[in-house]
């Protein structure tokens, strides 16, 4: 999977629409301190559907929306669009229809995150799904925030696991039969109750 544009609208520091190509290769970003380096990560980790406010170094979600400075005044929503390379399929089949796929992610203050792919509303989930089977993601080891490296090197063994574990693809799978796990577990209980019925009529 390539990215092959970001756009920024009302992101952090990005107030006015900021658009990167992505070209193959490697990319280099570079500018003074403060200039935004690290919020152009961010918005990539953002809209592929990060939910730690704080590893986004934000109290709450909101603070991802431009905040104001002494010139101009803040704004209420903030939206990252990211283009993927999808011309090699490798996408869920429901977004196989397209050899490039346009996913948004948008936040207004008040109402919380929205997501869409190629146009269509879709879950968070859906979202943070379609990048851990491309071995990405907001949580993708490859996007190395500062101070990760000393935290992974003090890290539990469980949690280097689950690096280890996203850098294979598999954080998907884990997705997956976690939500099956809890779906397995509401048969069970309304099984239990039906049988509960079932005793009082009998
Ligand atoms: P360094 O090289 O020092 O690591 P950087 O280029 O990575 O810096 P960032 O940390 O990405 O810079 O950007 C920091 C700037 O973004 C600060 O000026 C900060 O005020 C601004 N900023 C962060 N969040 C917001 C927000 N919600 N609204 C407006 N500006 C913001």
């Amino acid at each position: 999977m390539k990215f092959t544009a970001l756009k920024l609208i009302g992101f952090k520091s990005f107030v006015d629409p900021a658009e990167l190509r992505i070209e193959p290769g490697l990319t280099g970003i570079i500018g003074p301190n403060g200039c935004g380096k690290s919020n152009l990560l961010e918005a990539l980790r953002w809209v592929m559907g990060a939910t730690s406010a704080k590893s986004l170094r934000g109290s709450g979600m909101e603070d991802v929306i431009f905040s104001g400075t002494d010139a101009r005044p803040s704004r209420d929503r903030a939206e990252v669009v990211l283009t993927v390379d999808n011309s090699d399929r490798t996408a869920p089949a429901r977004f196989n229809d397209h050899a490039s796929l346009e996913v948004i992610r948008r936040i207004t203050r008040g109402a919380g995150s929205l997501y869409k792919v190629n146009g269509e509303e879709v879950r968070a989930k859906d979202v943070q799904l379609l990048f851990a089977d491309a071995s990405t993601g907001a949580n993708s080891p490859a996007l190395v925030r500062q101070g990760q490296i000393s935290e992974l090197i003090a890290a539990k063994p469980e949690n280097r696991r689950r690096v280890l574990e996203e850098a294979a693809g598999v954080a998907g799978l884990r997705a997956r039969r976690h939500e099956s796990e809890l779906r397995l577990k509401g048969a069970e209980s309304n099984l239990d109750r039906l049988q509960d019925v079932i005793d009082d009529l009998e």
